[in-house]
């Protein structure tokens, strides 16, 4: 089954071609309700390898910040809550026996209110957080707690700068106009930005070697990036070490405490299973 139920502001985000995409499936009573927060290549492999499970519905959740998402397997739901306490009223509403709080390391707000939320609807919770990068042999990183420090770092670390923190926080280095940017996001950046700039559309994965010819294309002397980590972006990491680079490595901010955590899809899928496990026995009579 697919569903859109999006407030109005985040409607302009996601345009029609979401809407209707999906056939609609029969839906039987499901013996389980599992909300999957996404965003994330992580949260779409989970809700694949969940959907289509006899006895489990799993709605996937989306900001709907990005223009053409890529859409996650089976339901869909899109647009923000209305913060932790509309989180618990729409896991209520929807019968939701557990929620993966699979969203980006460093969308902190969504994670502080799954925690909340969860406990106000008494469900549990699981974050599932792919592991930072750790630097290796030969890179040059200078550790940056925010955007805001990572922008004071800049000017002593070089003047061609290729920043793929994303479109949002670019204004923490609005006011550095003697250096260059390439800006790499991927919907196009609104509000405050640093003056000289080209901004590159793009969405990822990105290879070492595409990476490395970026770089030398532009002559860019220093690279900034969220230590999001993961495989699909890391080229840009391998580039900067083979070209000799500073890296800028903004640091995740602290996460909000799930009582339970993991770092890999398989493990998320154990917990999802052990839970349905777990209602498949509560339902049976005398369970
Ligand atoms: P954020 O600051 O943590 O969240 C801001 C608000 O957006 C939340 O309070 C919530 O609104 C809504 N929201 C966020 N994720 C949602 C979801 N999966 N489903 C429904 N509502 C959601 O988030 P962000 O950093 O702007 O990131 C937005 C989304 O993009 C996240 O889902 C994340 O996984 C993905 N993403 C983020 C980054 C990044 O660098 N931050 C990178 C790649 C992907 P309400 O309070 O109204 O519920």
């Amino acid at each position: 089954m697919f569903r859109v139920a999006q407030p109005d502001a985040d409607r302009r985000y996601l345009g029609a071609a979401i809407e209707g995409r999906r056939p609609m499936r029969p839906r039987s009573a499901p013996a389980m309700t599992v909300l999957v927060l996404g965003g994330t290549s992580e949260a779409r492999t989970l809700a694949a390898q969940l959907d289509g499970r006899p006895g489990l519905r799993v709605v996937s959740s989306l900001a709907g910040r990005v223009s053409n998402p890529v859409l996650p397997a089976g339901e869909i739901r899109v647009g923000g809550f209305g913060g932790a306490a509309g989180l618990a009223a729409w896991a209520r509403a929807e019968g939701v026996d557990a929620v993966v709080d699979a969203t980006h390391p460093f969308a902190e707000t969504i994670s502080a209110h799954a925690v909340e939320a969860c406990a106000l609807a008494g469900v549990p919770l699981l974050r599932l957080a792919r592991p930072g990068w750790s630097p290796r042999d030969g890179d040059d990183w200078h550790d940056a707690g925010s955007l805001d420090e990572a922008a004071a770092m800049l000017p002593r670390l070089g003047t061609r700068v290729f920043l793929t923190t994303g479109r949002q926080g670019l204004a923490a280095f609005a006011a550095l106009d003697r250096l260059w940017f390439l800006i790499r996001c991927v919907d196009p950046p609104g509000g405050p930005m640093p003056a000289s700039c080209e901004v590159l559309l793009a969405r990822g994965p990105y290879e070492r070697e595409s990476e490395r010819a970026l770089m030398r294309g532009h002559g860019i002397d220093v690279l900034v990036t969220k230590n999001s980590g993961g495989p699909l972006t890391a080229g840009k990491l391998d580039a900067a070490r083979d070209l000799g680079l500073p890296v800028v490595m903004v640091a995740r901010p602290a996460a909000a405490a799930a009582a339970e955590s993991v770092t890999a899809v398989s493990d998320a899928l154990r917990w999802v299973e052990s839970h349905m496990l777990a209602s498949e026995r509560a339902a049976r009579p005398g369970g």
